[in-house]
């Protein structure tokens, strides 16, 4: 919705006052969907036939029955009963698309706005197909939009992916039961599913809370009569497991959940993130319940394991980094004097050229030397930057390569690199 209500703030729409307890009246939601399904039909216009006739299902229109009186109430109320069996909805579909307003984004890393919903996991875990709808700004300042079908197996593939690279591993073992049903067991995929469900439920400021139970609904082997959840999140969800016990082992989730804060909840509080090396132990180390903002590790993670990016490729110091200034002319102490001198060089052709562009008939002379000058700046930092190699991070070199001259052939690449210090089977510096 979030995406759509961008869509439609760029074309000028301007929404009525809140109503209670909604961003947005029904009239205005139905307003903003239809945004999205104009960019829709947009980007659709060059695939096939396009007089064909399309069914496309969006919840704004066809969560609530259209014979029914059309008030907020109406709808709120059976919008809510009706999201029980979203899992189902989007099972049925021919193919889902995938949508937000982000420039060129694909939707399969972590940070896209509709990955960190609450119901993108009953969207997307049984899509057959995937159609990823996105905007690309063109060169005249245009939001074209395209459409990029895959399969839901793929699709799924790339959240994994990343759910790995971003420590996600929660995200990551639902994905791997899907797409790789006999690698994860039923009793990992539903911890996963409900410990993933609280933490976007709280990342989202508790917003969807009360839809908590209902998201997961159909998603685990047992599910529950859509009669049978109500209002409370921490209720539906209590029955769902409570269906799923033969499946699943409560305790579990206890074990991997800190106490909660607040005492009048009888529930557990947010769960503990699993850290890197003990994702698949989770219940046994964070088996003593603490608080989650006294300790960053579980009182039984004895080793601490850290998951460190590997390189297979060494690289010289010159390109851009966010945290240090770029380029080896300022990271090595043996060329500081060239630092300096091309610094103070530097400084005193910009003056000259101020005084030059200051004069007058000298202008030319003037922008020719400020450009001149900038050139020879830039040559010197790379030039630098070749005689260097970055030395911050891990990279893997293979023996069969580098062998028993890893000091001498290092240090050809980078005279710091000449000694290095031996520690286990590995070297560093
Ligand atoms: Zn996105």
């Amino acid at each position: 919705m979030h995406s759509a209500v961008e869509l439609a703030r760029e074309a000028g729409f301007v929404p009525a006052p809140a109503p209670e307890g909604r961003e947005y009246t029904l009239a205005d939601r139905r307003t903003i969907s239809a945004y999205f399904l104009r960019l829709y039909c947009s980007a659709t216009r060059s695939q096939g036939n396009p007089d064909r006739t399309e069914y496309v299902w969006l919840d704004e229109f066809c969560l609530s029955d259209d014979q029914q009186p059309q008030n907020d109430e109406t709808v709120a109320a059976q919008r809510s009963t009706e999201l029980g069996r979203l899992a189902d909805i989007f099972r049925g579909a021919l193919q889902v698309v995938v949508f937000c307003h982000e420039d060129s984004c694909d939707h399969t890393k972590p940070e896209c706005i509709w990955g960190q919903r609450l119901f993108t996991i009953p969207e997307i875990l049984h899509a057959e197909t995937v159609v990823r709808l996105t905007r690309r700004r063109l060169e005249d300042n245009i939001m074209m939009a395209k459409l990029f079908p895959t399969t839901g197996r793929a699709f799924r593939l790339r959240m994994q992916h990343y759910a790995a690279l971003a420590n996600r591993w929660h995200l990551y073992a639902i994905f791997q039961h899907t797409v790789n049903a006999g690698a994860v067991p039923w009793q990992v995929a539903i911890h996963a599913l409900v410990v993933e469900a609280i933490r976007r439920d709280e990342a989202g400021n508790f917003h969807d809370h009360k839809f908590l139970g209902k998201a997961l609904n159909g998603l685990l082997p047992r599910r529950a009569r859509l009669s049978d959840l109500g209002n409370n999140g921490w209720n539906d969800l209590a029955w769902l497991l409570e269906l799923n016990q033969g499946f699943y082992n409560a305790a579990s989730l206890a074990a991997v959940c800190s106490i909660s804060a607040d005492n009048s909840v009888a529930w557990l509080g947010k769960p503990i993130d699993p850290a890197a090396g003990n994702e698949r132990l989770e219940p046994v180390v964070t088996a003593f319940p603490i608080s989650s903002d006294v300790a960053p590790n579980p009182p039984l993670t004895i080793i601490a394991g850290e998951t460190l990016g590997l390189r297979k490729h060494l690289k010289r110091d010159a390109r851009k980094h966010l945290k240090r200034d770029a380029f080896g002319l300022y990271n090595n102490e043996e060329i500081k004097g060239l630092k300096i001198l091309s610094w103070w060089v530097a400084v005193v052709l910009v003056l000259i050229s101020s005084i030059l562009v200051g004069s007058p008939g000298h202008l030319t002379s003037g922008i020719v030397l400020y450009y001149v000058t900038a050139i020879l700046y830039c040559i010197v930092e790379l030039l630098a930057g070749t005689m260097y190699l970055e030395r911050e991070g891990w990279v893997f070199l293979e023996d069969s390569l580098w062998g028993d001259k890893l000091e001498a052939k290092l240090g050809e690449q980078d005279n710091n690199l000449r000694s290095l210090t031996r520690w286990g089977m590995f070297h560093y510096y």
